[in-house]
């Protein structure tokens, strides 16, 4: 069993930046091509709310969409999907499965090998170079 992240609402407000508190506690999607800057390196990227590593560098696509985008989380166990019907819409949401924070969402238009698109907010996330030499 993994040990679950639990904070206040004003932990999480001390802890993380005004965006990131928007979207991981308040389910805020940021806008476009505001937070998809990156680094084009191997590496992980961690959930900005507890640091758990989510997706790799590897399953990284350039989706156009103006967020990060991955075909697969690291492994199915780090995320939690749960369908969203807000704004009238049914879409698949994609939370942290430690800390419960919104990521964003995943659709069925992405590349191969999955066919899936886990199109998230980008200030959810921390990237981590990978250590190598
Ligand atoms: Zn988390």
């Amino acid at each position: 069993m993994v040990q679950k992240v639990i904070k206040t609402d004003q932990e999480w407000k001390d802890q993380l930046t005004e965006i990131s508190y928007d979207v991981l506690r308040k389910h805020s999607t940021e806008r476009a091509f505001t937070n998809d800057n990156f680094p084009k390196l191997e590496g992980s990227f961690l959930c900005a709310g507890c640091e758990t590593t989510l997706f790799e560098s590897q399953a990284k696509f350039d989706s156009q969409s103006g967020w990060p985008s991955f075909y697969q989380p690291i492994n199915s166990n780090v995320v939690i999907e749960t369908t969203d019907t807000s704004f009238s819409m049914k879409r698949t949401e994609v939370s942290c499965s430690i800390c419960d924070g919104h990521l964003g969402h995943v659709f069925h238009d992405g590349p191969k090998p999955t066919g899936l698109r886990y199109c998230i907010n980008g200030s959810a996330l921390n990237f981590k170079k990978s250590i190598k030499d």
